[in-house]
């Protein structure tokens, strides 16, 4: 499971300018989507080969009516559901009483925290930060997050007081993982339902926490998968708390902890952007997506070719991934869901040669040449595997570094028709060797 990392603090102390910096050093597994529009308070970062959630909490206001109202139920939500708290600070305004309530806040939580001294630069350091020290409240690291300054030295001890996290260290098994995301209401728990409903499902009971997502062990056909239910449909009764039954953190979990994603839509809503946020992140977890447009039945006929002449045009950067007209409720065209998931898991897994890759770039450069720059052709050589789950394809060659976007898809396209991959992503890097 990802650790979630929550920032936390007034409106201005600099908490998006240090989300920025935390998840720009991941790396973007797919980063030249037109047209894809990124949740901003959710993030998935790698940092010192770590990867973890950080939700900047933003709502925070808390102006004179009181932290009770300015913290909205998001915010106490986004507290709730993180292992480890950012609490950050303006150093240069020093210790208002709105940190004093949030510090109240976090005390009571229990939560682990951090203090972020930011706008560190131009004060002196030990002053500015002495009214901090009075907060008790953990650690104080000093930041300027607008030039990154501080910010390794502070997420090298944020990490390192994280427990180790034992799903990098898992060994593959046959186990397939499923996991069912999308808005609310748009027919998560019936489609979980379904897909366990019709055959004889075994289902183990794994303990989590209602923060958790339930993972379903089951066998169909004599094959071993593992649901995760980001809805809470088998949720046992005798877990009393009440949960929000849709939550992000959750969702980005689920999407880390899967193999493969269904990422179900409402068709009689249309693609919304929560939808296209949800694919950013399922692409930008490099995890095999199928994609089911839900309640198809509610559809007029003539709305249908107009919903798919839409999804076609604005899905254009996920054209790799099997798109399903399905009715969870009546069960229409879900068992069709299968074929495309257990397709996407065999392509994420898939083992290259690398005379197999090389003969294919050679192939695809014939036809069409990669152009000339400054009057020099980029040549591209050969090409060996970088990693598989999902498939990395590395490429080298010379000037690679001015190879142009629609080459880089050009090969793409053509990697994965060849090698007939579907429903995972593909990462193609180049390397310069002269
Ligand atoms: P948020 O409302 O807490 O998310 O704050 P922002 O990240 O939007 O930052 C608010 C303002 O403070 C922006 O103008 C930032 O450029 C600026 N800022 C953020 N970090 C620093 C810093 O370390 N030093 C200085 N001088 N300005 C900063
Ligand atoms: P969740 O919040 O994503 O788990 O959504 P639910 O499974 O609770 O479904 C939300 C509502 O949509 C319920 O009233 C369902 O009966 C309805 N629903 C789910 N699937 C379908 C479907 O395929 N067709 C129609 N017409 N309604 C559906």
């Amino acid at each position: 499971m990802l650790p979630v990392i929550a920032l936390v603090g007034r409106p201005n102390v600099g908490k998006s300018t240090l989300f920025n910096q935390i998840t720009r050093s991941r790396d973007a597994l797919v980063a030249d989507f037109p047209g894809l529009t990124r949740d901003r308070k959710y993030g998935e970062a790698n940092m010192f080969g770590r990867r973890f959630i950080v939700v900047d909490t933003g709502g925070l206001s808390g102006d004179e009516r009181g932290i009770d109202t300015a913290m909205a139920s998001q915010s106490i939500a986004a507290i709730d559901e993180a292992d480890l708290v950012l609490f950050v600070v303006d150093s240069r305004a020093g210790l208002t009483s709105v940190d004093q309530q949030i510090a109240e806040h976090l005390r009571k939580s229990g939560k682990k925290t951090f203090i972020v001294a930011n706008k560190i630069d131009g004060v002196n350091h030990d002053v500015a930060m002495a009214p901090f020290y009075e907060l008790a409240l953990g650690d104080l690291y000093p930041t300027t997050a607008t030039h990154g300054r501080g910010v390794k030295t502070l997420m090298t001890e944020v990490l390192d007081s994280l427990p180790e996290d034992e799903s990098e260290q898992e060994e593959e098994s046959d186990r397939l993982k499923i996991a069912v995301v999308g808005r609310p209401n748009v027919g998560k728990s019936t489609l979980v339902n379904r897909l366990l409903g019709e055959d004889r499902v075994v289902v183990y009971d794994h303990p989590g926490t209602t923060r958790d997502s339930i993972y379903i062990d089951y066998e169909r056909d004599e094959k071993p998968f593992t649901l995760i239910d980001t809805a809470g449909v088998r949720r046992r009764k005798n877990v009393s708390l009440v949960v929000e039954k849709f939550s992000i953190v959750k969702t980005l979990q689920a999407i880390a902890d899967a193999n493969v994603v269904v990422l179900l839509m409402d068709a009689t809503e249309g693609i919304v952007d929560q939808d296209l946020h949800l694919m950013g992140q399922v692409i930008d977890a490099g995890r095999g997506l199928v994609l089911a447009l839900n309640k198809w039945d509610g559809l007029e006929s003539e709305h249908k070719s107009y919903v798919k002449n839409e999804l076609e045009r604005r899905l254009q950067f996920v054209d790799y991934a099997d798109m399903h007209f399905i009715s969870a409720l009546h069960g229409t065209n879900v068992g069709h869901l299968y074929e495309s998931i257990e397709q996407a898991y065999e392509s994420a897994k898939v083992k290259l040669s690398t005379n197999q890759l090389t003969r294919i770039l050679e192939d695809a450069v014939s036809v069409h040449q990669p152009p000339l720059i400054n009057g020099r052709r980029i040549k591209l050589r050969y090409a060996h595997t970088g990693g598989h789950n999902p498939p990395i394809i590395v490429i080298h060659g010379n000037q690679t570094e001015a190879v142009p976007a629609h080459y880089k898809r050009y090969l793409e396209k053509t990697f994965r028709r060849v090698l007939d991959l579907h429903g995972t992503p593909l990462r193609i890097e180049f390397k310069t060797t002269e």
